[in-house]
Formats: structure tokens, sequence, C-alpha cells
């Protein structure tokens, strides 16, 4: 099984990414995490992406299509995955199958969050992370119990750089011109569209019963 959760930043893909992932017992990844770890580790990777992940710009097709290659390579991708946050291009998506194929692995299932995009700066604007586990939480309609700090650990939340108000716009207007295409390019047949700006639950159940309907060999609810 090879799922690929889609929307703009700010849809909701992360929370909803942990939900599948722990629902159908695969791994969720996110390119966006991937790589914002390896910024804050330091690594040679992390300076080279640093900047334009504050920016809110994308980083180069071939280096994240080798991220995504080396860990669908890990055992724990075995049984399907779910990746959130690629392919952001057309060029991602053909890599991608070309790799999907090259491993005998299915074509994806394409699940796509939409969102309006006034939702989405609203969203964007209220949303903490926590540094230490990387829980997210909305200032809105999900909050900390104590203000500012992560309900696991106690770490003071912090606001992603690129969630300041101008790169969120700019970050919404590089998804519409660079990643629409990728869903033409997917197709009606494989895309199944979801409303994103339900409830959290209301979204989770409704991707869990698509993906149930769409999958074959699914393991069943527990
Ligand atoms: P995200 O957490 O998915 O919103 O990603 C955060 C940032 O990581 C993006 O604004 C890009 O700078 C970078 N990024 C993540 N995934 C990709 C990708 N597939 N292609 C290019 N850049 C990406």
């Amino acid at each position: 099984m090879v799922l690929l959760l889609f929307g703009p930043p700010g849809c909701g893909k992360g929370t909803q990414a942990a939900f599948l992932s722990e629902r159908l017992a695969i791994p969720a990844i996110s390119t966006g995490e991937i790589l914002r770890e390896e910024v804050h580790a330091g690594t040679p990777l992390g300076k080279v992406v640093s900047d334009l992940l504050a920016k809110g710009e994308l980083i180069g097709d071939s280096l994240v299509n080798d991220i995504v290659a080396s860990r669908i390579a890990r055992p724990d991708c075995a049984r399907g995955f779910l990746l959130d946050g690629y392919p952001r291009t057309v060029a991602q998506a053909m890599n991608f199958s070309t790799l999907l194929q090259r491993n005998g692995l299915p074509d994806p299932l394409v699940l796509h969050l939409d969102v309006p995009d006034d939702a989405l700066v609203e969203r964007l604007g209220a949303r903490r992370q926590c540094p230490v586990c990387h829980r997210i939480y909305n200032l809105l309609s999900q909050p900390p119990r104590a203000e500012g700090v992560c309900d696991a650990d106690g770490a003071s939340l912090v606001r992603r750089e690129d969630d300041q108000e101008s790169v969120i716009r700019h970050r919404l207007q590089a998804y519409r011109e660079v990643s629409n295409p990728v869903l033409k390019w997917y197709g009606n047949a494989s895309v199944r569209r979801v409303d994103g700006a339900a409830p959290p639950q209301a979204v989770a159940s409704a991707l869990e019963m698509l993906v149930r309907q769409s999958v074959p060999h699914v393991a069943p609810a527990a």
C-alpha cells in the first residue's frame, strides 16, 4: 500500500498522516519533517537547505527524490508507507513512479485534502510545534493544556519560521503553481478528494474509509 497525502501547507496533513499511520500500521514519512531535522541537527544537508526552508521555497527535486528513495528502502516500509509533502512537482511524481515500478510496488493512492486559502492562513498563524517531540498544536482548535508548553514533555512551544504570514502566503502560492499539475498528472482515477475543512476527527474517518475501500488487503480496523 502506497499512500500520498496531498494538500496545501496547513491543510492538516501532519495530523492526518499520524492518524493513518497508526490505524493502518504503516510509517508516515514527511519530507518537510526530515528536512527540518537535518537543519536542526546542523548536518551538511541541513546547511544546504536551511535558507530555502526558512523562505518557504521548494528544495531541488533530485535532493528530495534521493531522500525519499533511501527512506522507503528501509525495512519498516515493507508493508507499505504514507508520504506527506511528496511529490510536490511533476518531475518528482515521475521520478517516484519509476522508483515504485523498479521496486515492484503498487501505484499510489492519492488522498487530497481540500481547504480554502483563508482558513489555511488562519490555521497556520496559530500553529505551534514542540521542538522536542514535534507534536503539533493549534492555538485555535487544539491548544496545549498549559499555555505555551507541550502537554507531553513540557518543552516551550515554538512557531515554525516558515509559519510567518508573508511566508505562509508565499507557500500557498508556490503550492498552487507547482503542485496542482501533480494532481492533474495523477488524474482523477487515482486521486480521492476529502473536505479538509471539516473537524479533524471527521476528516480522519473519511480518509480511513477511503483507504479501506480503495486498497485491497488492508488489515481490519482495530
Ligand atoms: P512541509 O512541512 O511539507 O510544509 O515542508 C516544509 C518545507 O520543506 C517546504 O516549504 C519546502 O521548503 C521543503 N519541502 C518539503 N517537501 C518537499 C518536496 N517534496 N519538494 C521540495 N521541497 C520540499
